[in-house]
């Protein structure tokens, strides 16, 4: 169980951040300290072996010009008036055998006599004399070969160095603990913020089921990718939750209104079986009937599937330019007879050359039902007006007519699928022509408004974008 938790928590992103924030900078935190180390170590050294050369050119020619003796007496003056930098100074023969020799008392564990013991005709400049109880301090020495065969030792002890480095190893010991926690507290609160809105999607993720399908994951305002992720799945679940919401509504709506048609198909069906006389005319009426029916029950889904498609952007718009004066003139040619019969007089007030890019069989089927409302709700003898023009860069299509007109309150309500008007249930129809032209209007990034006074007429007006 533990150990579960621990693999699934070691698994986690914000565990992999973590690790890898505070190894990288514990490491560099380490080099840091290794290479001030080194330098620090390297600095007091280049320091020493310089003093330690000067006094050994001084000695030198002291040493040139009065022997031993000279060296010995310059460096009793020394001892007398220098209380710093003091130095260990050793002149041997030939074989190594002291003739002068003088260490300041501070530096008396250090064991004079190994130097006795070391190789003469060793080439080496610079060695260490390691202090005789064993510990960190040593003597810093240099050599050299006086012009009579002599040796010439100076050295300084390190000890100063020595302390520095080692207070500089203890004091980095000390704070390397809470420096190690620090990054490590700080590695996790840090991938801890930066995770947040993935935690975040991930719970909205989880909570979502389809009643729960307005939940948006809040955005963490930071304008960076985890924002951009978050504001494009928010829009991805805004897109899904209105293809839920209008699949729901045309499944709504499609059981609704089936069941009058399919009831009625049967009825014409059952009655028809029923009959005792198999008289082929009424058999044919009823069939014709059914036909009727179906027909009826296959435009009421196909229209409700164009809407949905339309209200959803999943409708193909196959967009090309064509001339609007033209569509215009098929579609009164489609209504001449139809106008005629009622008495209506149709006119068309376009200029010339209209131009617009959309799918015209979408527009022309918006159009039409547009024409076909205008022409059922007009009394015989009225008038139906058709205008178009660009106002504003858009391509403005106007349908006026003189018709019974639609009361004020139901002007929001002609757009809802399958609304039909009180007065106009006389007239054939489905309540889903107004829906549908909305639908391919907006599909098109255009609008459509209307005005209508009862009794007297409606004006309704399409607005499209020229390049659509
Ligand atoms: P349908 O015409 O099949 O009833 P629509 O969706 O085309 O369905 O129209 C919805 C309703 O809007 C109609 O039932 C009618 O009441 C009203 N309507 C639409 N166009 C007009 C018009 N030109 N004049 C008056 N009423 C209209």
């Amino acid at each position: 169980m533990f150990l579960d938790r621990m693999r699934r928590i070691t698994r986690t992103i914000g565990f992999r951040l973590t690790a890898w924030y505070s190894t990288v900078f514990i490491l560099s935190s380490l080099c840091l300290f290794v290479l001030t180390y080194f330098f620090l170590n390297a600095t007091y050294r280049t320091q020493n072996q310089a003093s330690i050369n000067a006094q050994m050119l001084k000695l030198i020619s002291l040493y040139q010009a009065g022997g031993t003796a000279l060296v010995e007496q310059e460096n009793r003056v020394e001892k007398k008036f220098a209380q710093e930098d003091r130095f260990f100074i050793r002149i041997a023969d030939r074989l190594n055998a002291t003739l002068f020799l003088d260490i300041p008392y501070q530096w008396a564990d250090f064991d004079i006599k190994r130097l006795e013991n070391t190789d003469p005709s060793s080439t080496e400049e610079w060695f260490r004399l390691p202090a005789s109880g064993g510990g960190p301090n040593y003597l810093e020495i240099a050599r050299v070969r006086l012009p009579d065969g002599n040796w010439l030792q100076i050295g300084k002890s390190a000890e100063e160095q020595v302390k520095l480095l080692q207070r500089f190893r203890k004091t980095f010991m000390t704070i390397a603990i809470p420096f190690v926690l620090f990054g490590l507290i700080g590695g996790a609160a840090f991938s801890f913020r930066a995770l947040r809105p993935i935690r975040h999607l991930i719970h909205t993720v989880q909570s979502i089921d389809l009643d729960t399908m307005t939940t948006r994951v809040p955005s963490p305002h930071s304008n960076d990718e985890l924002d951009e992720l978050v504001r494009l799945f928010n829009e991805m679940l805004s897109r899904i939750e209105a293809l839920i919401l209008a699949m729901r509504g045309s499944l709504d709506h499609v059981a609704h209104d089936l069941r009058t048609p399919m009831t009625r198909l049967r009825g014409i069906a059952e009655m028809a079986l029923r009959r005792e006389t198999c008289d082929p005319d009424i058999l044919r009426e009823a069939l014709s009937d059914c036909v009727e029916e179906s027909e009826k029950v296959l435009t009421l889904l196909n229209t409700l599937m164009d809407i949905s498609e339309a209200e959803t952007g999943a409708m193909v718009l196959r967009k090309r330019t064509f001339s609007l004066n033209e569509l215009l003139e098929r579609i009164m040619e489609l209504y001449e007879v139809i106008a005629e019969e009622k008495g209506i007089e149709v006119s068309v007030a376009a200029p010339g050359g209209l131009m617009l890019t959309a799918d015209q069989t979408r527009l022309g089927q918006a159009l039409a039902n547009l024409l076909d409302n205008a022409l059922k709700y007009t009394l015989e003898g009225g008038e139906i007006h058709i205008e178009a023009g660009i106002e504003d860069e858009e391509m403005v299509i106007g349908i006026t007519d003189t018709g019974i007109g639609i009361p004020e309150e139901n002007l929001t309500k002609i757009w809802d699928r399958l609304y039909r008007g009180d007065e106009s249930r006389s007239q054939k129809g489905l309540g889903l022509g107004l829906s549908l032209v909305k639908a391919i209007v907006e599909a098109h990034k255009g609008r459509i408004q209307v005005e209508s006074q009862p009794g007297k007429g409606s004006c309704f007006r399409i607005f499209l974008p020229v390049q659509s």
